[in-house]
């Protein structure tokens, strides 16, 4: 099925809002087995919503909207699909009774009759009500052609498509689709395809496709049989294929992150953790403790940006730090220890470099240690992340859980490449 996503807004032509729809809905889709061969948006204008339409429904077997299905005057992409596709808009009562009693009970909202427009859906549709706001979504087919729209609000816009829309789509395909996420981290993509890439061009079914994330890889396998567990069954040899191939910088399937996966193990062992944070200011800290579940296991951590802080904080050395420089193998070392010992907990992780623009005269930008300290030892890893402040500073965080994950699965910590 060859998918068209159609993104209504004014505002994402005008650059006000990242068109984050898109990529959620095609990143789903993927995992669906659906190609997504085109994204396309368009103002609220009807007469350019309709020629989009058009084109769209030539060379697409589904199409899928999103935005304009709420109650203002530019609302308007039920009304121009629907005349696009010669199908009535139709009130849909219980749709109709759901807004009412929605604005009663959030009395800060005024209901107002253009509400109501919001329950008039395509006749013969199949509803998608909205459990996560009041606009209800809806699909139908018409000559060949599969229509799904779904509100723009990005919080109602990808549950709606969960809860609602895959099923519908599951519902259409004679095959049931099932997909692995295989997450590789410290090896770029180029390398991970060229490692790859004779099987990925012999492979129909299942599929295997890589894709850049940032300072990782992630790739896909894609199975479609008759039933779920058989098209699981036909994508595990691939996934154990790539295990092979790619080694321990497979960290893990279905996972949806290095922090994710090192949180559950120490969870799972009853481990705790801290961060002394220099270049990355809290980076470290604040990407674990976005995880549910992080105050199981992150006891605490200190941003120590300057030398005095750095020592006063954490105990270092000022000796040390004057003679070897605050990025250094030393420093590194010595935050993760003295972090760990300041906070009590199980492991330290530290994080020095130099973020740049601007060097320091001795490394090049770019040049960063990254340390974790148990109670019998400490890793540092050097690295040269190369250039962009924002970039460097992230990457140096994945670093720090990286060498986590590694150290918790007991594999070699310190040997890394990045590039
Ligand atoms: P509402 O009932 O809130 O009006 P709607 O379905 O009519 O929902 P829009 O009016 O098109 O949606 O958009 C509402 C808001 O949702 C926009 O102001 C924008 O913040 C966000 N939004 C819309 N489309 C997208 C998109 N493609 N990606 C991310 N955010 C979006
Ligand atoms: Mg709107």
């Amino acid at each position: 099925m060859n998918c068209e996503i159609l993104s209504v807004g004014t505002e994402l032509l005008l650059g006000n809002t990242v068109n984050t729809d898109a990529a959620e809905l095609s990143d789903r889709l993927a995992g669906l087995g659906i190609n997504v061969f085109w994204h396309t948006v368009v103002g609220d204008n009807p007469k350019r919503l309709a020629e989009a339409v058009a084109i769209a429904r030539k060379r697409a077997d589904l199409i899928i909207t999103t935005g304009g299905l709420g109650p203002t005057y530019d609302d308007l992409t039920k009304n121009v699909l629907a005349e696009c596709f010669g199908r009535k808009l139709e009130l849909h009562p219980e749709e109709a009774e759901f807004l009412k009693a929605w604005f009663a009970k959030n009395a800060s909202t005024k209901y107002t009759d253009n509400n109501l427009q919001q329950a008039y859906l395509p006749e013969n549709c199949t509803v998608f009500h909205n459990d996560w706001g009041t606009a209800p979504g809806c699909a139908f087919e018409e000559q060949g052609v599969h229509v799904i729209m779904l509100p723009g609000p990005p919080r109602e816009c990808v549950p709606m498509f969960e809860v609602c829309a895959v099923p519908y789509l599951k519902g259409l395909a004679a095959d049931v689709i099932f997909s692995h996420q295989i997450k590789v981290f410290g090896i770029g993509e180029s390398a991970a395809e060229s490692m790859l890439r004779s099987e990925m061009e012999r492979m129909q079914n299942p599929t295997l496709a890589t894709y850049a994330k940032f300072g990782e890889v992630m790739l896909r396998v894609t199975a479609k049989a008759p039933t779920e567990w058989a098209a699981e069954a036909m994508c595990r040899p691939v996934t154990e294929h790539v295990r092979d191939i790619l080694g321990d910088k497979v960290y893990g399937v279905d996972v949806p992150s290095l922090e994710a996966l090192a949180l559950d193990i120490m969870r799972e062992k009853g481990l705790t953790l801290s961060a002394a944070e220099s270049l990355t200011g809290g980076l470290i800290g604040e990407r674990f403790t976005a995880l549910p579940g992080a105050s199981a296991v992150f006891k605490g951590g200190a941003v120590t940006y300057c030398d005095e802080v750095k020592a006063a904080l954490l105990g270092i050395d000022p000796a040390l730090i004057a003679d070897k420089g605050a990025v250094s193998f030393e420093v590194a070392a010595a935050m993760a220890r003295g972090v760990r010992k300041a906070v009590g907990a199980d492991v330290g992780l530290s994080a020095t470099g130099l973020a740049g623009p601007d060097g320091d005269g001795v490394h090049p930008v770019g040049t960063v240690f990254v340390g974790l300290a148990d109670k019998d030892a400490v890793y540092v890893r050097q690295l040269h992340l190369g250039s962009g402040r924002a970039r460097v500073r992230q990457l140096a965080a994945s670093h720090a859980f990286d060498m986590l994950r590694r150290y918790l699965q007991g594999l070699d910590i310190v040997p890394e490449q990045y590039s």
